[in-house]
């Protein structure tokens, strides 16, 4: 495979001077967009004014009229009237949960900075319980303490006037905190004396109280307790079905033509492609049952096809949340009491032990390391791994590895490590980094810091904590000011160009596909976004508004205006 892209890669070189020997494979395209302002992320031919489509992948780029002599009688033209066009965008780190989309309630918004008051919230949650047979949870997601016009956290006394009778959660967006009512935390045999477990914390207020506010290792008190909502075999299936369809439209709404998913059912996400309904392209990162089916099977990373491909390992959890405050730090909190460092959720020795044994397998490895204390924790171990048992390109993902420093990069690069940075964060979360300030902020999601030090930086939204648009990110990247006007570290700021890369090309490259995805490039599927304006061009505070006019995955359009 790789020797036919590589061929076709070369083709493209010449692709624009029409050499006759090409016209075999270009002849008859199914498809010529002409008239383009086209950014095509490939150095050798960055921009071009049109290409040529055929059998869902790229076949030529050069000008209108080279490309309109592609055209024979059954393809289809679009003049794209010099609107912009980019490759597909690549989103590195996503937990695609359609199914809470489409069937839980939602508290906050999960797509934009939205307000909502803590009134809202309770509303909707008794709503809910109204329906709810009394001892089984009532659950709300979506939650984000910093888009709360009351300008508090939500606390036990609000979650108490939902229901005395139902256990009730909030589930912070950010999956690493959420907020339980008076009833949940009797069920769950939580009270003030309760001590802190490893790695979590059952959050106090002035006098010593439970608050409600539980934190990481802690939740896990409450996994036991309560009943929940039971669906037979076949109503699951249906669900996950339902919710990976919903989630696909939305993604190609946005542009996103690759998406890495953070486990899920993968049963399902082939029933929907075998619908014809899945519109996006996956890179699926397998944890527990089918991560262990794969070790024991001898699959390797890469198994699959362009559709659906066993990617990396599902984050493996080192440390706590960016967003929520309980990220490891090797300093305090600035302005917290007691000291606070934040939550280390795996010890060194399993963190060794897992990760061995991962690439040993073949398994590309993938952690979740947002402080610099994890992040060192994840590079001692990957460095001891590949001392026993070398391997060459493993490209070992750093899913969020938010807070760096000099030695971390040089052993980032040394390792030829991946990172896949918070995206969205820089425009969406711009209200929680005065918790750790900006000389903290300068050295977090440090994009210009990676791309100077060499290494091949990606992006990952984190979806559901950070909203996943493409644009949103770029936008954050190349400006860090937030949607409160605030700007955080700007010296971390980059161009556009670089931002695009970011979003396309080292996606791919994040999970080996460099070779069949990422650029406008002949031999590369046939993926690309039409944009109503340019990001190079337009007021740099208004490219998340840049309206996506078409989303074309594999030549075929999934998404239109
Ligand atoms: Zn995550």
């Amino acid at each position: 495979m790789n020797h036919r892209y590589s061929r076709r890669g070369l083709l493209g070189l010449t692709a624009a001077g029409m050499v006759p020997w090409l016209s075999a494979e270009t002849q008859d395209a199914d498809l010529v967009v002409f008239n383009a302002n086209v950014y095509t992320v490939d150095s050798r031919t960055p921009k071009v004014e049109a290409f040529a489509v055929k059998s869902g992948r790229f076949v030529a780029v050069g000008t209108t009229a080279d490309m309109k002599a592609l055209i024979g009688k059954g393809t289809q033209t679009f003049d794209a009237k010099r609107m912009t066009i980019v490759p597909g965008f690549i989103d590195c780190h996503n937990h695609a949960t359609g199914n809470v989309l489409l069937y839980e309630v939602l508290v906050g918004n999960p797509y934009v900075v939205e307000f909502v008051t803590i009134d809202s919230i309770i509303e909707k949650l008794r709503a809910k319980a109204a329906q709810t047979p009394p001892g089984t949870w009532v659950e709300g997601y979506f939650f984000d303490d910093t888009k709360v016009r009351d300008n508090r956290l939500l606390n036990v006394h609000d979650l108490d006037k939902v229901s005395k009778d139902h256990p009730v959660v909030v589930h912070h967006r950010g999956g690493h905190t959420s907020f339980y009512n008076s009833k949940a935390l009797e069920m769950a045999d939580i009270n003030k004396n309760t001590p802190n477990p490893p790695g979590g914390t059952f959050d106090r207020d002035a006098n010593g109280d439970l608050n409600g506010r539980v934190t990481d290792r802690a939740t896990g008190a409450f996994n036991r307790v309560g009943k929940r909502a039971t669906f037979t075999a076949e109503q699951t299936a249906q669900r996950d079905r339902d919710g990976l369809a919903y989630i696909s439209k939305q993604f190609v709404r946005y542009g996103l033509s690759s998406v890495h998913h953070e486990g899920g059912n993968l049963f399902a996400l082939q029933q929907v492609r075998a619908r014809g309904e899945l519109l996006h392209r996956v890179s699926y990162e397998a944890s527990g049952k089918v991560l262990e089916a794969m070790i024991a099977s001898g699959i390797e990373s890469g198994f699959g096809d362009e559709w659906i491909r066993l990617g990396a390992t599902s984050e493996h959890t080192v440390d706590g949340s960016f967003s929520e405050r309980t990220m490891a730090l090797s300093t305090p909190y600035p302005g917290v009491q007691p000291p606070y460092k934040g939550n280390i959720t795996e010890t060194q020795n399993d963190l060794n032990a897992w990760i061995e044994r991962v690439h040993r397998a073949g398994i590309q490895v993938n952690c979740h390391a947002n402080g610099d204390v994890a992040i060192d924790m994840v590079l001692t171990a990957v460095e001891r791994a590949q001392r026993l048992f070398p391997r060459a390109d493993t490209r070992p993902q750093i899913t969020h590895c938010t807070l760096i420093n000099d030695d971390l990069l040089r052993r980032i690069k040394a390792a030829g490590a991946v990172p896949a940075p918070f995206t969205s964060y820089a425009y969406y979360n711009t209200d929680k980094f005065h918790f750790y300030g900006e000389d903290l902020m300068k050295r977090s999601m440090a994009f210009r810091s990676f791309l100077d030090s060499g290494i091949q930086v990606a992006a990952g939204s984190d979806f559901s904590p950070g909203p996943f648009a493409p644009l949103m990110g770029i936008q954050g990247m190349v400006t860090r000011t937030g949607w409160n006007g605030e700007t955080w570290g700007a010296n971390q700021r980059i161009s556009v160009e670089e931002a695009l890369r970011i979003n396309t090309i080292n996606g791919a490259y994040n999970s080996h596909e460099e070779a069949i995805k990422g650029s406008i490039t002949p031999g590369k599927l046939a993926d690309f976004v039409v944009l109503a304006d340019d990001p190079h061009t337009v007021d740099q505070a208004k490219i998340k508004d840049i309206e996506i006019v078409r989303t074309v995955t594999g030549g075929s359009t999934v998404y239109q205006a």
